[in-house]
């Protein structure tokens, strides 16, 4: 039985484990498919309060990591499968084993949107990814695309100008609703071209398995246009990564999580923390706010329940 399991160990998920950790609850953090979630796969993190020169997103994430490490929470790779609340304590399948859990943090992020295309899956990986910051490098000296308008997009876009030789950012409005700061670093890069009021309807070539072009459509006047180029970056926002919860957990249409007090869920001992449960904020200094409320309430928790 263990006393508090974290699944997640994004910022929200790491910021827990430290709290937990130093309320000598020893939590256990199932860290899943993408260790160290979304700053894992970015660069240079300017907003994050107690660093003036910014920091590497993957360095702050293994610092927050070593910090939980140090006060005793413990990690483990198991991906969590499967989730019971029927029992007298909440149960959680991480690979294939059942464990079970005084208290459940719930931190397990949000995870890259795609256009939703016919035959879009075929080429990820063969071109067409969400991560400028993994795959950037490929595209010395060719042209790329990234399509979406917020500030993912306004920094995919920016990344991948150290590589491409021209950065074609598709947009569906004719306004970023990127950062004020973002959207002036974005339109002063000579490389950075914005297609505006346009949609991909294709991503060519399956056939070839390999990107080559977009087909696009202008959604103002209809027009349709192909648009060569070796790498296409999907940067259109997130999915909470809350499935398996459906049904068991109070969420929204969408899929976050609602908490009802505090970070407390529907479900008794179980609490959730960051992306999966923010549709608003989604920071890494709210994420870590948040999972530092998470571990608290999962404490009063704990220590009402044993009183
Ligand atoms: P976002 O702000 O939700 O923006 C998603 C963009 O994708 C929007 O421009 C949206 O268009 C477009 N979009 C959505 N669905 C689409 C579809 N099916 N086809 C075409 N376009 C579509 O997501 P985000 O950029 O990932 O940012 C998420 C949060 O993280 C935000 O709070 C952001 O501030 C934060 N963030 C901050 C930084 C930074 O500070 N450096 C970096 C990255 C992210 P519309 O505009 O028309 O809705």
């Amino acid at each position: 039985m263990e006393k508090v399991i974290i699944v997640g160990s994004g910022c929200a998920g790491l910021t827990a484990a430290i709290y937990a950790a130093r309320a000598n609850l020893s939590p256990l953090v199932l860290e899943g498919r993408q260790p160290g979630g979304q700053l894992s796969t970015t660069t240079l993190v300017e907003n994050y309060p107690g660093f003036p020169d910014g920091i590497d997103g993957p360095e702050l994430i293994l610092n927050m990591h070593r910090q939980a490490e140090k006060f005793g929470a413990r990690f483990s790779y198991a991906e969590v499968t499967d989730f019971d609340e029927s029992n007298k304590h909440v149960r959680i399948k991480a690979d294939d084993e059942w464990l079970e859990t005084q208290a459940l943090i719930i931190a397990s992020g949000a995870s890259a949107r795609y256009l939703g295309l016919e035959n879009e899956e075929k080429l990820i990986g063969h071109g067409l990814t969400s991560c400028a910051t993994c795959d950037g490098a490929f595209y010395k000296n060719v042209p790329v695309c990234v399509v979406g308008g917020g500030d993912s997009a306004a920094e995919e876009s920016l990344f991948l100008t150290r590589f491409a030789s021209k950065v074609y950012l598709i947009h569906r409005r004719d306004t970023l609703r990127a950062s004020k700061i973002m959207i002036a670093r974005t339109f002063a890069h000579a490389k950075i071209k914005p297609v505006w009021n346009s949609i991909v309807t294709e991503v060519l070539d399956v056939k070839s398995d390999k990107v080559v072009g977009v087909r696009i459509k202008n959604v103002k006047t209809g027009e349709a246009s192909v648009n060569d180029c070796a790498g296409v970056f999907v940067a259109i926002g997130h999915i909470p990564n809350t499935q398996i919860f459906k049904g068991m957990i109070d969420m929204d249409e969408a899929g976050y999580i609602i908490p009802k007090r505090g970070s407390a869920t529907n479900v008794p001992g179980v609490f959730v923390a960051g992306d999966c449960a923010d549709k608003t904020y989604r920071q890494a200094v709210t994420a870590a706010g948040l999972g530092c409320a998470a571990a608290m309430d999962a404490e009063r928790y704990l220590a009402a329940r044993n009183e």
